[in-house]
């Protein structure tokens, strides 16, 4: 490089200014990192405890009422539900034969049916995570508004 003396200033420079690029993106992220950082103390400063939560921030799961399991559908395999498709069809091409009366009846009859023989299933709390609390919409988990 020392008998190219141009080209070591270009590449000097180009570095020169790659550094300063790099830098003032770094630089630009911190400003709005503090920025948003103060606008938050400023903001919780003169904010009021939020009502919702009570300043907790969080609140009690409503989903499952902090019992963190909820019921949910039994599992079924892939087989049941075709069956089940195909038995509707049939169904559905019989009943058009049948009076619209009896149609009102039928699939609410048949659905309270298959739901008392499945035994009870318990998933987890897809809300709160089973956590049993969900953070406060109106105060974002912040506790204060
Ligand atoms: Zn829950
Ligand atoms: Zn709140």
């Amino acid at each position: 490089m020392v008998g190219r003396p141009f080209l070591t200033a270009v590449a000097v420079g180009t570095g020169t200014m790659v550094a300063l690029g790099g830098s003032t993106i770094v630089v630009s992220g911190v400003g709005i990192a503090v920025a948003k950082r103060i606008a938050r103390a400023k903001k919780l400063k003169t904010a009021s405890p939020c009502r919702q939560c009570a300043g907790e921030g969080y609140l009690p799961c409503d989903v499952c009422l902090r019992t963190c399991v909820v019921r949910c559908r039994a599992p079924r395999s892939m087989r049941e539900i075709m069956l089940e498709a195909r038995n509707a069809e049939k169904l559905g091409k019989g009943r058009k034969v049948v009076g619209r009366g009896e149609e009102d009846r039928g699939p609410g009859a048949s659905r309270s049916a298959s739901t008392s023989a499945s035994p009870p299933v318990y998933c987890s709390c897809p809300a709160c995570g089973t956590s049993g609390f969900q953070r406060c919409v109106n105060c974002l988990g912040d506790g204060r508004v």
